[in-house]
């Protein structure tokens, strides 16, 4: 069972046909400045401005799908093109020696924006598990 609360702004959502706006619909269209590395007309990939690894991108949809437990299976396309996005980024910044992709789901899963968006970590060790 959905809990309510979600059911309540699920339904504002729809009611108003969009989603709160983030910081990350501020970098999509360029009202605030970001290290941007690729576009095109699905997805943006961007330095992440606090880095916790030598290379930290984030790679995010344009559609503003709020979390990985919104998206939807129309989105179905949308996410695959992200991932192969995401690899294709990799492979061009030289992380050929393997790297991470996580995303962060709400508030347990220490989610901060809520626009979705896929980390690229690389560049040095990793460790396992995560915090
Ligand atoms: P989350 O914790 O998975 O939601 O990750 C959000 C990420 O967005 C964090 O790694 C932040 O450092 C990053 N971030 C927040 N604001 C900005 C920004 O304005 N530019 C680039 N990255 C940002």
């Amino acid at each position: 069972r959905v809990p309510e609360g979600d059911e309540v702004s699920k339904a504002q959502e729809a009611v108003s046909g969009k989603v709160a706006p983030t910081i990350f619909s501020r970098i999509i269209d360029r009202s605030i400045p970001a290290d941007i590395l690729y576009e095109d007309q699905q997805c943006l990939v961007f330095r992440d401005v606090a880095p916790q690894a030598p290379v930290h991108l984030l790679v995010i949809p344009k559609k503003p799908i709020p979390r990985i437990s919104q998206a939807e299976e129309q989105d179905k396309q949308l996410l695959g093109h992200l991932l192969l996005v995401a690899t294709q980024t990799a492979k061009a910044e030289g992380l050929g020696d393997g790297y991470r992709l996580v995303i962060n789901d709400g508030k347990l899963g220490a989610q901060s924006v809520y626009h979705l968006h896929l980390h690229i970590l690389g560049g040095r060790q990793l460790g396992w598990p995560p915090g």
